[in-house]
């Protein structure tokens, strides 16, 4: 597979600078309170820099401009002009997509293959999209306009950062809302980045707010009384936590949460391809991934053969340095989560299921996880019921499709789900069976603009991305 080995991706293209501040109102401004926090390279635990820690009055200043920016200019601004805001943004993107992947890979530890190929196009084609819609939602046809909601509070996690942000922006200004935004503290660089692109395409100031800081922030930000709406993704216990925070408010609230997805190999399914799209479904982005195929369903009659075709696929995957280019998977995104797995790992041990791992060698900084396998896994063991949130793939097998369904559906959540036959007609039919947001067939993570992306069940609630992705920010 490695005919030849490039040299890894320069960090010189990027500049980080020692610290950064927040961005409100257009600007880049020091903390009230002077609190800060470091964001480290997850691969070297190198510090990269200092990050403000916003507190109260810092939000309220961030939600303030908002405000003002949405009264005053961009809820009054024609829709086409907004297009052009968001079409230059686009534009500036996809010219430092470079820049933009190798500080997502610095920041984040997926490797660059993926920020490069996947991450950051996908930002600027959300960016050019939503552009798309800002003037067709007011003339093309769906009755008197909608109307924008205001001032949208955006809370974000750290596996897609730059591309969480866009699925929140994009829609929330192509509509005509103000934001403010708050990346996971683990992982801002690319958010502060886009701050920096948003004062280059001279977005009006207050249009994007950036706020900076760990869950209490966040927690500020969508429970100030000048949020017209809140959008959400993390974890269900915070998603839960938010939803309870905001009854009884009139703000509108959307939320993406976790998965645990059932990834579903018939007898018939070309072999082959279905490793390939069972490695794709659980070590892209380490298994930082919320619709993740962290459960493996095998038909009976064909387990052991994917079972040994996966292995064997395993142990060409490489682990190591997020900037070579032939790293297929990169380091854990903090210590914290590090842990998590771990624990998780040595739980599914002891509840006697069977872990593998191809032989591998883990540099000695930095945080990193091998890719792991358990077999012997039942339904009542906790990691095929909790999300871990890492390389680490659950095996059970099925007889039936009705048996495959009744596992897949058999977890709180409801995301996304994965089924690979030859059969057309069960591909149909288990897509309408599995209750789940996104059904892949003979593929899997495959994500695009047009697309509606959300949960059932605990995944959550609401859809980012396509036309149902600007229903979250408008009133009709
Ligand atoms: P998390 O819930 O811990 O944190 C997410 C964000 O919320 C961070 O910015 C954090 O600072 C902030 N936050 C924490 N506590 C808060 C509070 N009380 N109020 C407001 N904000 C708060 O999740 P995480 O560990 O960063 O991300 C991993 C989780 O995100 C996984 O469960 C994953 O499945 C989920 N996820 C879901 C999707 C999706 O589209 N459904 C996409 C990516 C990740």
């Amino acid at each position: 597979r490695f005919e030849y080995a490039p040299a890894p991706e320069s960090t010189a293209i990027v500049d980080i600078k020692p610290s950064y501040g927040l961005f409100i109102n257009g600007e880049f401004v020091s903390g009230k309170d002077g609190a800060a926090f470091k964001t480290v390279n997850p691969a070297t635990e190198e510090v990269l820099a200092e990050i403000t820690e916003a507190e109260p009055s810092d939000v309220d200043a961030a939600v303030k401009a908002a405000r003002t920016a949405y009264d005053k200019v961009w809820s009054k601004l024609k829709p086409a002009e907004r297009g052009k805001y968001l079409f230059r943004i686009a534009r500036i993107i996809a010219e430092r997509a470079r820049e933009l992947a190798v500080l997502e890979s610095i920041d984040n530890g997926k490797p660059i293959r993926e920020s490069r190929d996947v991450d950051i196009p996908l930002v600027s084609a959300h960016f050019f999209y939503y552009a798309g819609w800002a003037d067709k939602l007011a003339y093309a046809g769906f009755g008197p306009a909608p109307q924008p909601l205001g001032v949208a509070a955006q809370v974000i996690p750290w596996n897609f950062p730059l591309l969480m942000l866009a699925w929140k922006i994009a829609p929330a200004l192509a509509c005509g809302n103000t934001v403010v935004l708050k990346p996971a503290e683990t992982t801002p660089l690319t958010a502060l980045a886009f701050a920096e692109i948003c004062q280059q395409a001279d977005l009006p100031p207050g249009v994007v707010n950036i706020v900076t800081g760990a869950g209490d922030t966040g927690r500020t930000l969508v429970e100030h009384p000048g949020v017209n709406k809140v959008a959400f993704t993390g974890s269900t216990d915070v998603g839960k936590a938010i939803a309870r925070s905001v009854a009884g408010t009139a703000k509108k609230v959307t939320l993406e949460l976790g998965g645990k997805a059932a990834n579903i190999v018939f007898d018939d399914a070309p072999i082959d391809q279905a490793v390939e799209g069972i490695v794709n479904g659980i070590f892209f982005n380490q298994g930082h991934v919320c619709c993740a195929g962290s459960r493996l369903l095998i038909q009976e009659s064909v387990y052991d053969e994917v079972l040994d075709s996966l292995k064997r696929r395993l142990m060409t995957l490489r682990v190591g340095d997020p900037l070579d280019k032939n790293t297929d998977v990169g380091a854990i995104n903090s210590a914290a989560q590090l842990e998590k797995i771990r624990e998780l790992s040595q739980i599914g041990e002891n509840e006697g299921a069977h872990r593998w791992s191809p032989p591998c060698e883990l540099p000695d900084r930095g945080f990193w996880f091998a890719p792991t396998l358990f077999t012997e896994v039942t339904q009542a063991h906790r990691i095929a019921r909790e999300e871990i949130f890492g390389p680490v793939l659950s095996v059970l097998s099925f007889r039936t499709p009705g048996e495959a369904v009744e596992k897949a559906n058999n977890t709180p959540y409801g995301l996304s789900a994965g089924v690979w036959t030859e059969k057309g007609s069960l591909i149909l039919s288990m897509a309408n069976k599995l209750r789940a947001g996104v059904v892949w067939a003979n593929t899997f993570n495959k994500f695009d603009p047009t697309s509606p992306f959300g949960g059932y069940k605990e995944s959550g609630y609401g859809r980012e991305g396509g036309r149902h992705g600007l229903e979250a920010y408008l009133n009709v």
